[in-house]
């Protein structure tokens, strides 16, 4: 008995310690858009790095013809092929060809994992040309490449490779310019493709979502990772003064995974999977919002229920097992439905190794699941609302400074793309967010913000903008 009172203090400490309201959550829009605005102003002037990427422009539905896109960025890459048909027709038909990395490539040479992607991407366009004869009129064709990896852009087709992260090493990648070596190992396999676009997957989606809808002024990305861009005047971006751009705007890549703020509710959990993580003190807030790192902080609130109490039985040795429990099991956990919580039984036995759980520990172990998704995906509202804010587009009239006097502070209609398999896979998360966002924006302004959920934007949408920079090239 004494063991349950335990085990349920602990559930409250835990969630006291996650505690997001509203109040607490305007802090954190506040935060951001503060450190955005830093990160503008200078070179490292925060940890959100806001990079440049270039794309001054984004596709509208006037574009035609047939275009490319690979997209690296995950365990998984993609090809694809997008047929556009102007404006009255929009995306006739794309279709896309998923391929796992080959272990051994992600920490091999640039030159191997290159040839794999040529070679992938030959094999892909051969088949298409073999369908649908009309190809082999194309002569030259233009493809997006989507790396979803911190970039320097020097223009929209050339950046050169900052860091590896998510599991990639190739040390002689890093300072070198991606397209260049894409194009290399294209020109070697005898495949005439031209990159002309070089994008983050954030800014591939915003161009889906942009395409898509002309109001859509932001994307975030919430799957195995997370982050963020948005579309900046130029004239807010004060670390490169005099930014030559066509349309006068940017869309800007923040790098959020790696904000912080000390007004985000962190908890002993999160201290001790950071410290035992490969990157200690970096991507903050991708650690408590994406998909990598929930079930690793659940696994965490299980294993020290299960040390300080008998509920459990003995401490099994799965559930000791760093990333034990992913993310998609612990969704199937909270999610179930059945009245004797069956599913989480089994997940619990199969996977975490912990037999036999009575009803009211099954039960508890439910609302472990509610307060990490709740956390996160509150979180991630409030860092969307705080794009919003800087961008003067959350109903507050933006972010006061010196330089900028507030004319008008009438509501626009406001779009942000939303992806990832985190958001569009796990209904509760999604819900929780989606309703954060409301909560935190007000009554007032709440219906001019739209969160619309696109699809393999990353992909399609770098194809897209291959096609904007194509035809003006
Ligand atoms: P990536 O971010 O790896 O490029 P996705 O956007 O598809 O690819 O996201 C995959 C991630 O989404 C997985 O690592 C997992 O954390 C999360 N995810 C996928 N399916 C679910 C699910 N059903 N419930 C919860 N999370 C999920």
């Amino acid at each position: 008995r004494r063991k349950w009172m335990r085990v349920v203090a602990l559930l409250n400490e835990f969630e006291e310690a996650c505690a997001t309201p509203v109040t607490r959550l305007r802090q954190v829009v506040d935060a951001m858009a503060v450190e955005m605005h830093a990160g503008l102003a200078s070179e490292g002037g925060s940890k959100l790095k806001m990079l440049l990427t270039s794309v001054d422009k984004l596709p509208n539905g006037s574009e035609k013809g047939i275009y490319y896109a690979l997209h690296l960025g995950g365990t998984n890459f993609r090809v694809l092929r997008v047929q556009l048909g102007g404006r009255t027709s929009g995306i006739i038909r794309h279709d896309v060809e998923r391929k796992p990395i080959p272990e051994d490539l992600m920490t091999s040479t640039s030159e191997d994992l290159f040839d794999f992607i040529a070679t992938s991407l030959k094999e892909f366009v051969e088949k298409e040309d073999n369908k649908d004869s009309d190809c082999f009129s194309v002569r030259r064709r233009e493809l997006g490449f989507t790396f979803s990896f911190p970039v320097k852009q020097t223009s929209v087709s050339s950046g050169i490779l900052m860091k590896w992260t998510k599991g990639f090493l190739i040390r002689d990648m890093v300072g070198k310019d991606v397209c260049e070596c894409l194009q290399q190992a294209f020109t070697k396999k005898g495949l005439a493709m031209h990159v002309a676009a070089l994008v983050n997957d954030t800014v591939g989606t915003l161009a889906l979502g942009h395409y898509n809808d002309e109001d859509t002024v932001a994307a975030v990305i919430i799957g195995t990772g997370t982050n963020a861009c948005y579309l900046e005047r130029a004239d807010a971006i004060i670390k490169s003064q005099g930014l030559p751009t066509s349309s006068g705007g940017m869309v800007v890549n923040m790098e959020w995974g790696n904000f912080w703020s000390s007004h985000l509710p962190r908890t002993s959990y999160d201290i001790e999977l950071d410290a035992e993580s490969p990157n200690p003190n970096d991507q903050g807030f991708e650690k408590m919002i994406s998909g990598m790192y929930l079930g690793e902080i659940m696994r965490r609130v299980i294993l020290r229920m299960s040390q300080e109490s008998d509920i459990l039985g003995p401490v099994s040795s799965s559930l000791r097992e760093t990333f034990a429990l992913r993310t998609p099991l612990m969704a199937a956990m909270h999610e179930d439905e059945s009245p004797d919580l069956f599913k989480v039984a089994r997940i619990l036995n199969e996977v975490l190794g912990i037999p036999d759980v009575p009803l009211k520990v099954r039960k508890l172990v439910v609302n472990i699941c509610d307060v990490v998704t709740q956390r996160a995906a509150r979180l991630a509202a409030a860092g969307i609302v705080g794009i919003l804010k800087k961008i003067g587009r959350d109903g507050s009239g933006g972010v006061a400074s010196s330089r900028s006097k507030i004319t008008s502070t009438k509501l626009r209609r406001s779009v942000v793309a939303v992806e990832g398999g985190l958001y569009a896979n796990y209904r509760i998360f999604r819900e929780y967010l989606n309703e954060a966002v409301a909560e935190i924006l007000g009554e007032e302004c709440a219906p001019f913000v739209v969160l619309n959920p696109t699809e393999d934007g990353a992909g399609i949408g770098a194809a897209l903008l291959a096609a904007t920079y194509s035809s003006s090239d």
